[in-house]
């Protein structure tokens, strides 16, 4: 994107502090800064971003009232329990940040602050905003489907879906459809009932809010664009997927092992699976021993993220035996992070077995890599049902962490006819979404669109 002139206005953008909510909302800075608008970001000091990769930013950093091992066990820590105790104490701190901003703004009189961007997890932002008089417009991390259920989540969980008989499991969830009501439980997770005030606070500052911005595209949900603006009554801008125009790299919380590049050159075209599960999603020592035995035995070769704090209770990989070490060494490469996008666009890359967060759902969407669904909870339960059951890019797992099932998805996917079939489907829906980007595409229309609203705020 061609850098514009300077406009004499200022974005504050308040990103949630996961990698998930970090990469889109630093890309969203990038084609605002490139649009003309000077940035600010005003962050927690857990999972900080990088600064000096961002030179173009002015990085402001707010106490979280968390303590010195909570902010040091970082990345590898139970996030959301976190989050929620960020979301509790960093109101005040928050308040006076913004707050100081705006002033200085005031006295040099050069650059107006036009607006504040922040992520629809916060849930005190809008308030502090409105008592500033600051326009505030939502960044949604989300399928757009995904965030317009966020007024019906809590009639759904006592609709007496759940528990879910085996003869239902397959059923769609009629409010809430492609979903199945086999996926519910995992939407609802430990969370059930005290989700429904978080849900609530969320719809009703949405609601008070000044716009929706999207990391997504008509070509993927134009009717849920359009009820999302039904729903929360509020101009909707889905600009497309964020990295088509910028990418994340630079602002990965964790170290990224570049060895991956060299290691996929040398590998055979669309022959390599690619396996993360992102940056939250855990698993248990017997799941992690399942995919590594399914993995082997595919005899395919893999790049396998396993994030340190990936595997509940280990440090990283020790639980594999020398064995079963060495025979995935033969065909296999395991790193604890890697740079995604650049691996998902690497010649070598012919799938990739995901837990389906909407990131990592249209990065593999923009590279047209096929996919294997393993969806950890929460959205990700929706993103796969789409890549499975309504786009049918990808095969779904149905939560079966088992060897013989993740040997059979990677063969079928990697070697057999119905993975042809599935990356022709694949290519279909790349193309789609990558004229949604380009000049004239109904993302790139959106971005003028977006621009001129904030410019009028
Ligand atoms: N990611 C990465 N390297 C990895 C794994 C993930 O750079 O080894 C990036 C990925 O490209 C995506 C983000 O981390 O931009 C993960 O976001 P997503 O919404 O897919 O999942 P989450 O981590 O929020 O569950």
């Amino acid at each position: 994107m061609e850098e514009e002139k300077r406009n004499g206005l200022r974005v504050i953008l308040f990103p949630l502090p996961l990698q998930g909510c970090i990469n889109p909302m630093l890309q969203l800075a990038n084609i605002l800064h490139s649009r003309g608008f000077s940035i600010t970001v005003i962050h927690t000091r857990f999972n900080a971003p990088k600064a000096s990769s961002h030179p173009l930013f002015t990085f402001l950093q707010i106490q979280d009232g968390l303590s010195e091992a909570q902010i040091k066990d970082g990345p590898t820590s139970n996030v959301m329990s976190l989050l929620a105790q960020i979301n509790l104490n960093a109101e005040s701190p928050f308040r006076d940040c913004l707050n100081k901003v705006l002033l200085e703004s005031k006295e040099s009189s050069s650059e107006k602050v036009s607006c504040l961007i922040d992520d629809c997890g916060w849930l005190f932002t809008q308030t502090v905003s409105e008592s500033l008089n600051l326009p505030r417009m939502v960044l949604c991390t989300f399928k757009a489907t995904f965030f317009n259920a966020y007024p019906t989540l809590p009639l759904i969980r006592t609709k007496g879906y759940l528990p879910v008989s085996d003869s239902e499991a397959e059923d769609s969830v009629i409010e809430f459809p492609p979903l199945q009501k086999r996926d519910l439980s995992k939407v609802f997770g430990e969370f059930g009932e005290k989700l429904d005030p978080f849900l609530h606070v969320v719809v009703e500052t949405t609601m008070r809010s000044s716009g929706i911005i999207y990391m997504s595209c008509e070509e993927l949900e134009k009717d849920s664009l359009t009820l999302s603006n039904e729903i929360f009554k509020v101009p909707v801008f889905a600009i497309g997927p964020f990295h088509s125009y910028f990418s994340a790299s630079s602002s990965s919380l964790f170290t990224q092992d570049e060895t991956c590049i060299p290691w996929l050159d040398s590998q055979e075209d669309k022959s390599v699976i690619y396996v993360s599960l992102g940056s939250v999603v855990n698993i248990t020592e017997t799941e992690f021993l399942e995919i590594a035995c399914g993995l082997s035995n595919s005899k395919q070769p893999f790049l396998w993220v396993v994030r340190p704090g990936l595997v509940l209770g280990a440090k990283w990989i020790e639980l594999l035996s020398e064995g079963l070490l060495r025979s995935l060494e033969e065909k296999g490469k395991i790193v604890k992070w890697a740079p995604q996008q650049e691996v998902l666009a690497h010649r070598a890359i012919g799938g990739f077995l995901t837990h389906n967060g909407w990131n990592s759902t249209l990065e593999s969407i923009c590279e047209g890599v096929p996919m294997i669904c393993l969806p950890g909870g929460w959205d990700q339960m929706l993103n796969s049902r789409f890549v499975s059951d309504v786009w049918n890019v990808g095969i779904h797992l149905e939560g079966r962490i088992d060897k013989k099932e993740i040997e059979k998805a990677v063969r079928m996917l990697m070697v057999e006819s119905e993975g042809e079939k599935i990356r022709e489907r694949m290519k279909v829906l790349k193309d789609e979404v990558e004229r949604s980007v380009k000049q004239g595409g109904s993302s790139f229309l959106s971005i003028e669109t977006l621009v001129n609203h904030i410019l009028l705020l």
